[in-house]
C-alpha cells in the first residue's frame, strides 16, 4: 500500500519567513527570498527572507547597540539567570508546537524531536545555572600582590548551526552566549529554517532586551560569509561540515576572530565478543537509524570483534530490515526522510559507491516501496567495509552503515583510529580493564564506554582531528564567549626596580 506522506502545512506556518533584527521582523533589505521544502514531499512550503550582506549589516549593528545600550551585558548574572529560566519556560510551553514544526520541516520522527525541544529547554536551565555559581579566581602572592580575573563578555557573537536537530542545536549556542552576557546574531541553516521562528516571541516575553538576540535567514555562502567576515562579530561558533568550517577559518583569520568549531565525524562503535551483545545491538541501531542517521555523533563505523562478527552482522540486518519507515509526523515512526532531495542524492551516491567497491549490501539500500515520494530510505547495512572504501571514510550523514570485522584489540584501535575523523567512539566490552585501555587509545573527542550519547551538559563536547577545534559544553562554553581580564594589582611598597634613580 503506498502511504500518503504530506503531512498538511501547518496553519500556524508564516507565509513568509523573516530574519529578526532589533526587535522587529524585518524581510531582506533587497526582498531577497528563498524557499522552504517539505522534505516529506519535496513541496515548497513557504518563502524565507534570503539575508544578504546589507541584511547582516543591519543585524550586527542592532547586536552591537544592544551590547552597548541595553544593559544585557553588564546585568548581574543572577537575573540573566532570570530571564533565561523564563526562556526555558515559554519553550516548554510551546513544547508541542516546537516538535511539530520542526519534524514538518526536518523529516526528523515525531516521535524524536519532542526529546529535542525538551533538550533545548535544559540547556537554557543548565547555562543559567552555570553562571549563578560562576567564580573568578583570584590568585594572592604573599602579602604583596593580588592577582583577579575580570571576566567580560566577548561582544556580538555570530552562531552558525546545521539542519540536523536545528532547534536544539541552536540552544546551545544561544543559551551560554547570551548567559554569558554576549548579543548574538544567529545565522540557521537554509534547509530548516521553521523551528526558530518560535524564538522571537519567546525571547521578548522572557524580557530579553531588542537588539541581543537577532536572527538572519539564507545561504551559508552569502548570510553566514557575511557574519563571519564583518569586522564587528569578534566570535563565530560554528556546527557544520568540516569543509565548511576549513572556508571559515580562513574567511575569519583577517579579522583574527575566536572561533568554536563543531564538524563532521565517521565515529566507530568498537563491539568485543564478550560484551552485553543485546544492548551493544541497540546501540549499533540508535547510533546511526535514530535522527535518520542524520547526527554528527552516529556510530557509523561498527567494528565487531571476527569471534561474533557474523551473528552480529545477521542480527542487525534483521533489525535494521524490521525498522518502521514512514511519514515523520506519525506516532510509530522510527525513520522519517532525509532533510533535502540534495542531501538524498548524496546519500544515495554513497550507497552507490560502496555496492560499487564491493561491499556487501546486507539489506537497504533503496527508497521504501510504500513511500514513492520524498526523501525516504531504508535503513541500510553494509558488511565487510574495508579501510579503503569510501564507505569506511567519509561522512555519509544518513541511515547507512558500515560494518567492519577486527581479530584483537590493537586491530580494533587502529581500525578505529584509520580516519581524518576524531568526534565520538563507542566501545562495547564486559572487560572494564580492556574498555578503558581502548579508550586512552581511541583518538575521539568524547567516548561512551557500554552506553550510547547520554551526556551531562557539565562535560566537554567536541571533537579532535578533522571534527573540531576547541571544546564547548559547561564552563568551556562559557570561557568561549567571554574574555578573562587580569588585574594585577600591587599592595605592597616598593617591588619596583629604580633605573636611572642613583645619584
Ligand atoms: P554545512 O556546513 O553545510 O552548513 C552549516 C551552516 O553553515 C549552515 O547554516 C550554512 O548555511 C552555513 N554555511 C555554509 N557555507 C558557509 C560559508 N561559506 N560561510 C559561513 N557559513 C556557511 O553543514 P550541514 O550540512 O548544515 O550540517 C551537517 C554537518 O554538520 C555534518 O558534517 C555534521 O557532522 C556536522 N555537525 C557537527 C556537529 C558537532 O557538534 N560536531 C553537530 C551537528 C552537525
Amino acid at each position: 500500500m503506498v502511504e500518503e506522506t504530506r503531512m498538511s502545512i501547518p496553519a500556524d506556518v508564516p507565509e513568509l519567513i523573516t530574519h529578526y533584527i532589533g526587535g522587529q521582523h524585518v524581510p531582506s533589505l533587497g526582498g531577497q527570498t528563498f524557499g522552504a521544502l517539505e522534505p516529506a514531499t519535496n513541496a515548497e512550503y513557504t518563502r524565507v527572507a534570503a539575508g544578504q550582506a546589507a541584511d547582516v549589516d543591519r543585524a550586527v549593528a542592532a547586536a552591537s547597540d544592544a551590547f552597548r545600550d541595553s544593559g544585557w551585558a553588564d546585568m548581574r548574572n543572577r537575573a540573566r539567570a532570570q530571564v533565561l529560566n523564563r526562556i526555558a519556560d515559554g519553550i516548554e510551553a510551546r513544547g508541542e508546537q516546537i516538535a511539530r514544526w520542526e519534524c514538518f520541516d526536518t523529516g526528523l520522527p515525531i516521535s524524536q524531536v519532542e526529546q529535542q525541544a525538551k533538550r533545548a529547554a535544559e540547556n537554557y536551565r543548565f547555562f543559567a545555572d552555570l553562571i549563578v555559581v560562576q567564580t573568578e579566581e583570584a590568585y594572592r602572592v604573599a602579602d604583596v600582590q593580588i592577582n583577579y580575573v575580570v571576566r567580560k563578555p566577548k561582544g556580538v557573537a555570530g552562531l552558525i548551526t546545521p539542519w540536523n536537530t536545528p532547534f536544539m542545536l541552536e540552544s546551545w549556542k544561544l543559551a551560554p552566549a547570551l548567559a554569558s552576557g554576549c548579543t548574538v546574531v544567529l545565522k540557521p541553516a537554509e534547509w530548516s529554517p521553521l523551528s526558530v521562528s518560535v524564538l522571537p516571541e519567546i525571547f521578548a516575553e522572557a524580557g530579553v532586551p531588542a537588539g541581543v538576540f537577532n536572527i538572519v535567514h539564507g545561504i551559508g555562502e552569502q548570510a553566514g560569509d557575511a557574519l563571519v567576515r564583518h569586522p564587528d562579530v569578534p566570535v563565530i561558533s560554528f556546527t557544520g561540515e568540516t569543509t565548511t568550517g576549513q572556508i571559515i577559518m580562513r574567511n575569519a583569520a583577517d579579522g583574527l576572530k575566536g572561533l568554536s568549531m563543531e564538524l563532521g565525524g565517521k565515529s566507530p562503535n568498537i563491539i568485543f565478543g564478550d560484551a552485553d551483545l543485546d544492548a551493544a545491538l541497540d546501540s549499533a541501531i540508535f547510533g546511526v537509524f535514530s535522527l535518520n542517521g542524520e547526527r554528527c555523533t552516529a556510530g557509523s563505523r561498527v567494528l565487531v570483534h571476527r569471534e561474533i562478527y557474523d551473528e552480529f552482522v545477521t542480527r542487525l540486518g534483521e533489525r535494521a530490515a524490521r525498522f518502521r519507515v514512514g511519514p515523520p509526523g506519525e506516532a510509530a515512526t522510527e525513520l522519517g526522510c532525509l532533510i533535502h532531495p540534495e542531501h538524498f542524492d548524496k546519500v544515495l551516491g554513497h550507497v552507490e559507491k560502496a555496492k560499487a567497491e564491493g561491499a556487501r549490501l546486507v539489506t537497504g539500500g533503496k527508497r521504501p516501496e510504500h513511500l514513492p515520494e520524498g526523501n525516504f530510505l531504508e535503513p541500510t547495512v553494509f558488511a565487510d567495509v574495508r579501510p579503503e572504501h569510501a564507505l569506511f571514510r567519509e561522512e555519509v550523514f544518513g541511515p547507512v552503515v558500515a560494518v567492519t570485522p577486527f581479530e584483537d584489540e590493537d586491530e580494533a584501535v587502529r581500525l578505529a583510529n584509520d580516519t581524518k575523523y576524531g568526534l565520538a567512539a563507542y566501545v562495547w566490552t564486559n572487560d572494564l580493564k580492556r574498555g578503558m585501555r581502548v579508550a586512552n587509545r581511541v583518538e575521539s573527542g568524547m567516548l561512551w564506554l557500554n552506553s550510547h550519547n547520554i551526556r551531562d551538559l557539565r562535560t566537554p563536547f567536541g571533537g579532535v582531528k578533522a571534527s573540531g577545534v576547541g571544546h564547548e559544553g559547561g564552563t568551556r562554553s562559557i570561557d568561549f564567549y567571554t574574555d578573562q581580564r587580569i588585574v594585577h594589582a600591587w599592595i605592597a611598597d616598593g617591588g619596583l626596580p629604580r633605573f636611572g634613580g642613583v645619584q
